[in-house]
């Protein structure tokens, strides 16, 4: 073993990215509590890690306190499609800012380093592009993806406030559209939506014209950044933006589904959902500069074995993916 094992809590740890992270640190030699209330993760993603020696899951709903022996805590409870964060508004934005107020309650009992996976949505739609971390957003406090961007900037607001009050050693991460393996099929997600449809040969949905766009980091990428950023000592609290810098129009991206899978799907337009933002592309100057780190995948290679996951799922599944 490299170093000392830590005990490290991922909340969250059943979802796309959680799971990813449990199995990043287990591969590390760390004792593992993935903490989870299965709202839009699934033991599916962590079965191969049930056996394992070092790894602990537990069902628990973050926006109720918590009560463990923990060293770090990576805080990703938090459903991040916009099908799934507006099914239940209320509970998103609880889920944020209860689960933030619980996660730093306890980092702060057990003084424990506290990572929290905030978003590019504290941007909202942007009026400067790309965005740096010093942009304070545009967003809208009323809309349909209030629930979710509003919740993420005031559990930020709650980390630093528990840092300048409490001294709780803070790591905010503020991650760009992310894809990969174990995406749910179902969260209407435009890799996921997309990868399936063109598998399924059904119709491709672009949302208005397909002309806004947005950059996709690899989740392996992302979970390197992750584990860097928590890394670092206590006069970084972030925020930290952690995404790819290649920027596609959604009709790019659907273009290279279509040509990796080989697909005869069209291509359809559907109405764009409200305050769905125009472009995002991250600033990762500050990322490069203080974790050293930046993504290697690029898109037609991320989505590959992207494609092989979703091509065994629907195999599996069938007829219970909605898309
Ligand atoms: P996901 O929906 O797959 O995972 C979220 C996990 O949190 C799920 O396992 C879900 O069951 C769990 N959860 C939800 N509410 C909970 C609660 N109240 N208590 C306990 N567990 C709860 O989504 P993901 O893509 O893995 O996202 C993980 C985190 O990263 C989220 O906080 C999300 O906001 C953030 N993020 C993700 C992206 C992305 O592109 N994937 C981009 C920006 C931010
Ligand atoms: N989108 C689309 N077709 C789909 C799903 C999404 O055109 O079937 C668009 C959506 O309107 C948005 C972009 O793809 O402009 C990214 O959507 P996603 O929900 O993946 O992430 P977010 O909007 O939160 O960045």
């Amino acid at each position: 073993m490299l170093h000392p094992q830590k005990r490290i809590m991922v909340t969250g740890g059943a979802g796309f990215l959680g799971s990813h992270l449990c199995e990043r640190l287990l591969g590390e030699g760390h004792d593992v509590l993935c903490v989870d209330n299965f709202f839009t993760g699934s033991k599916m993603n962590i079965e191969h890690l049930m056996d394992h020696p070092h790894f602990e899951c537990m069902r628990h709903d973050v926006t109720f306190p918590l009560y463990v022996e923990v060293d770090e805590i990576y805080n990703l409870a938090c459903p991040a499609s916009p099908v799934h964060y507006q099914f239940d508004p209320v509970q998103t934005t609880k889920t944020s800012v209860h689960g933030a107020i619980n996660m730093l309650g306890l980092a702060k009992r057990v003084k424990a380093k506290i990572f929290q996976a905030s978003t590019s949505e504290v941007y909202g739609d942007p009026l400067v592009h790309p965005q740096p971390e010093d942009y304070w957003g545009h967003v809208n406090p009323t809309g349909i993806r209030s629930c979710y961007d509003e919740g993420k900037r005031c559990a930020e607001t709650l980390f630093f406030d528990y840092h300048r009050q409490h001294d709780v050693k803070i790591k905010v991460g503020r991650i760009f559209n992310t894809y990969g393996p174990r995406m749910h099929p179902n969260d209407g997600r435009v890799v996921s939506n997309f990868v399936v449809q063109a598998l399924r040969g059904t119709p491709i949905t672009l949302y208005g014209d397909g002309s806004q766009t947005r950059s996709f980091c690899y989740v392996d990428d992302l979970i390197e950044g992750f584990v860097r950023l928590m890394a670092t000592g206590d006069d970084v609290t972030g925020p930290i933006n952690l995404g790819n810098t290649g920027e596609f129009t959604i009709r790019e991206l659907a273009e290279q589904v279509i040509a990796l899978t080989g697909s005869k799907s069209e291509l359809i337009m559907e109405p764009l959902p409200s305050d769905d933002p125009t472009q995002r592309r991250p600033d990762i100057t500050r990322a490069k500069e203080v974790l050293d780190w930046e993504p290697k995948v690029k898109l037609a290679e991320g989505l590959k074995p992207t494609i092989e996951y979703f091509d065994r799922l629907i195999h599996d599944m069938g007829d219970r993916i909605a898309v």
